[in-house]
Parts: C-alpha cells; sequence; structure tokens
C-alpha cells in the first residue's frame, strides 16, 4: 500500500475509515451553476454542519468529484476539512462536456498539455483559481484523484482525449482515476481504453453504473479489475426494489464485493437537509445501511464497501512500472 492524498495532507490508507466515494461537497459557482442553480453548494457553513451530522454517524473521509473549471473550489474544500476533521480527496481532471461549452480551452490544448495540468495539480497543488485564466495561483492542497468523464455509449472524441491525458497523469504520478459513466454506460470501453495506456484496473473507480442493474455486465466489469462506485441508492422510487441494494447482494453472492465502492452523487441542494431536502448526507449510514440490512447485506460485507474498498481503489499506484 502506498498513501492516500487528501486535501490537507497524504495518509495512510488504513486511515481513511468510512468513505463516501463520489460526492460533491462544494460546488462554487462555474457553468454548472449557471446552467443550473440547484448545483450550487458553495455555501460551507451549511456544509459543514451537513457534514457534521454524517460524521456523527460515523463518515470519516469523502472523494469530491468535481474537477478543474468546473466550480472546484479547492480553499473551500480544504477549510471544509479543517472545521470538519472529516479527510476530504480533492480531484483534477475535466468534467464531461456540456458543463464547459464549446469555446473552453479544453477544447484547444494538446493531451500532453492537458496532462501536464492534471499532473501539476497533483504533485504541486491545485490552482486557487481553478484553470478558469492564464494566470495560475498554487495552493498547497494536492488533488488525490482524476476525474473524467464519458459520455452516453461511449468516449467521444473529446473524451478519448481527456482519458488519454489522464491515463498520462497516472503514469507520471499514481495517481488514482475516477470515471463518471454517463447514465451508467460505457464503463467497460472506458476501462479497456485505459488499460490499453497501461493503467492497471485496479486504479480506476467506475461512477454511476449501478443505473443499469444487469447481474452479467456487473460481473464483467468487476472481472475486468477494475471498482465500481455505486451512487444511485436514494434515487430508486418507493414502488420499485432498490437496484442499487440489489446489485451489491447479487455481487456479494459472487465473490465481487472486494471492489464495489459507494457515494451519493449528491450534487443538488434539494438532497442535503440543511437547504431543507432529502435525503441528507447521512443517508447512506441510516437509511440505506437498513435496506442493504434486508437485502441481507452483512457488516462485514458493508464494512468491506465503506472502508476497505476505498483504501484500496484511492491509494496511489507504487513506483511507476512504465519505462519513459
Ligand atoms: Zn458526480
Amino acid at each position: 500500500m502506498t498513501f492516500v492524498r487528501t486535501v490537507l495532507g497524504d495518509i495512510d490508507p488504513v486511515e481513511l475509515g468510512i468513505t463516501y466515494a463520489h460526492e460533491h461537497l462544494v460546488i462554487d459557482g462555474g457553468r454548472p451553476v449557471q446552467l443550473q442553480p440547484e448545483f450550487d453548494l458553495g455555501d460551507i457553513d451549511a456544509m459543514a454542519i451537513e457534514v457534521g451530522q454524517a460524521a456523527e454517524l460515523g463518515l470519516r473521509s469523502v472523494v469530491d468529484a468535481m474537477p478543474c473549471d468546473a466550480g472546484r473550489n479547492v480553499e473551500k474544500l480544504a477549510e471544509l476539512s479543517r472545521r470538519t476533521g472529516i479527510g476530504i480527496v480533492a480531484p483534477t481532471g475535466l468534467h464531461h462536456d456540456r458543463y464547459y461549452g464549446p469555446a473552453h480551452w479544453s477544447h484547444r490544448v494538446s493531451v500532453a498539455e492537458l496532462a501536464d495540468l492534471f499532473a501539476l495539480d497533483v504533485t504541486d497543488g491545485i490552482d486557487a483559481l481553478d484553470y478558469s485564466g492564464p494566470i495560475v495561483r498554487r495552493t498547497a492542497h494536492r488533488a488525490g484523484v482524476v476525474k473524467v468523464a464519458g459520455s452516453d455509449g461511449g468516449l467521444s472524441p473529446r473524451d478519448e482525449r481527456v482519458f488519454e491525458a489522464a491515463a498520462e497523469a497516472h503514469a507520471r504520478t499514481g495517481v488514482p482515476i475516477l470515471t463518471h459513466c454517463e447514465h451508467g454506460t460505457g464503463a467497460l470501453a472506458q476501462v479497456r481504453f485505459l488499460a490499453d495506456r497501461g493503467v492497471a484496473p485496479e486504479h480506476i473507480a467506475l461512477s454511476h453504473v449501478d443505473k443499469i442493474v444487469d447481474r452479467g455486465l456487473h460481473r464483467e466489469l468487476l472481472s475486468t479489475g477494475a471498482f465500481v462506485e455505486y451512487d444511485g441508492s436514494f434515487r430508486w422510487p418507493d414502488s420499485e426494489p432498490n437496484g442499487t441494494a440489489q446489485l451489491i447482494a447479487w455481487m456479494a453472492e459472487d465473490g465481487l464485493d472486494d471492489r464495489i465502492v459507494l457515494g451519493m452523487d449528491a450534487a443538488r441542494r434539494r438532497y442535503y437537509r440543511v437547504h431543507g431536502g432529502s435525503p441528507g448526507l447521512t443517508w447512506l449510514l441510516d437509511g440505506f445501511t437498513a435496506v442493504l440490512q434486508a437485502f441481507g447485506v452483512d457488516a462485514t460485507i458493508r464494512h468491506r464497501l465503506f472502508v476497505t474498498n476505498p483504501a484500496r481503489v484511492f491509494a496511489f499506484a507504487g513506483p511507476p512500472t512504465r519505462a519513459t
């Protein structure tokens, strides 16, 4: 094991504890908020209260998933971590194309330039100005994950350039890769694309794939050696079985629960109690834990999902295995 890189420094992976693997604790303006005011999560006084409630139930660490120039604010993430005592892993990388628009700089730079930007966030510190302009002011807070996004059904040419840059940043730094799978699709192609460029699947977490409740597909995904990140648990209508819990129960039966991590991907104000919404950030540790119990997912398995598995996938890869 190597280390996990949080905004306040590197820690032993065993120190992560109960971890939410894909959250949006801070979305501070940017195009996402222009497009959808519900994404505005810039108030860290409010978020500190919400995080504190989850910490009371045992939450210790959170992986934030808002990458470059889409509302990321690393100084706010660091302040939130200091105030709550919760470890926060901040991302570099790029979100889906729609959060930038056609004129964005990311369309006009080379893969090597993108890889440099990602790697420098990891090694030297995230830009206080969030790569939103020509001036870069590196902070003391370094990125611990590269977040990249695929499109519906697969990787667009733009996505391919971003994934290639993520693979290059991984090769240079060992940083783990967290992907967005649009509507849960395209995950297998993402693993293949990254593996072809030298990324061992054990350093990849594929997000949102529980949107597709298909036992065979998930067995196939997990047998690549990649991790999956399930975050749809509170979105199933009451009239339907909880697809996320069902998948976890199936994968546990199939002996594949050692590569599943959980999150909420709660990117809207209406999911937080402090903003008058529900189910609140405590959901995975109260309501959903009860649902899991009802599906026969016992405490040993839950410890894997919340503690052991995140410590494995969010640990940096060891010294470079690639000759350069
Ligand atoms: Zn997300």
